[in-house]
C-alpha cells in the first residue's frame, strides 16, 4: 500500500496574474478565459510521484497587494507556498517580494517550501520581468523558480510536482541537521 499524504499548498500573488488559471488548468485540465476575481477558492488532487501518493489540498486566495496582511489560515498549517507573478507586470513581481517577507515572518524564519512562478510567458512581446531576474529572486530566497502560461497544462503539472518535492527537500534538509 502506497503511504497517502496529506499536503496543504496556498497560492499568492497579485490580482490578476493568472492563480485561479493555474490552478483551474491543473486541477480541470482547461484554460480559462475571461477574468473572474477569485473570493477564495480551494481544489483537491491526488498526485502521484513515485510509489508515494500525496493528497493536495490547493487554496487559490483572492490576490495581495503590498499592504495586505496575511491571515493565520493562510500560514498555519500550510506545508508550502506557489508565488505568482505575471511576466508582463512589473508591479506584480514588486509585489511578489513584499509577500515573500511576510510569509518569512510569519513562520517564524524558517525555511519556507517556495516554487516561484513567472506566468503569463506566452504573452513574451509585453514581457516587464526578465525570466533571469525571477530566477535570482527564487536563487536569493533558496527556492525554485520557473515560468509558465495557464495555457500549457504540461507547464501547471510542473509546479504542484515541484512544490511537493520542495516540501520534501525542505523537510529532508530538517531532518538532517
Ligand atoms: P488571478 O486573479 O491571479 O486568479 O488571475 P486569473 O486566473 O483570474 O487570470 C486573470 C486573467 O489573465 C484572465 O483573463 C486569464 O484568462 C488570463 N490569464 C491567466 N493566466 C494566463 C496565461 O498564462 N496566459 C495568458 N495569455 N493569459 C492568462
Amino acid at each position: 500500500m502506497p503511504l497517502v499524504r496529506y499536503r496543504k499548498v496556498v497560492i499568492l500573488g497579485y490580482r490578476s496574474v493568472g492563480k485561479t488559471s493555474l490552478a483551474h488548468q491543473f486541477v480541470e485540465g482547461e484554460f480559462l478565459e475571461g477574468y473572474d476575481p477569485t473570493v477564495e477558492n480551494t481544489y483537491s488532487k491526488i498526485l502521484t510521484l513515485g510509489k508515494d501518493e500525496f493528497h493536495l489540498h490547493l487554496v487559490d486566495t483572492a490576490g495581495q497587494d503590498e499592504y495586505s496582511i496575511l491571515p493565520y489560515s493562510l500560514i498555519i498549517g500550510v506545508h508550502g507556498y506557489v508565488l505568482v507573478y505575471s511576466v508582463t507586470s512589473l508591479h506584480s513581481f514588486q509585489v511578489i517580494e513584499s509577500l515573500y517577507q511576510k510569509l518569512h515572518e510569519g513562520h517564524g524564519k524558517t525555511r519556507v517550501p517556495v516554487v516561484l512562478v513567472g506566468n503569463k510567458a506566452d504573452l513574451s512581446p509585453n514581457r516587464e520581468v526578465k525570466a533571469v531576474d525571477g530566477k535570482k529572486l527564487a536563487e536569493s530566497w533558496g527556492a525554485t523558480f520557473m515560468e509558465s502560461s495557464a495555457r500549457e497544462n504540461q507547464l501547471t503539472q510542473g509546479i504542484f510536482t515541484k512544490v511537493i518535492q520542495e516540501i520534501a527537500r525542505v523537510e529532508n534538509s530538517y531532518g538532517q541537521e
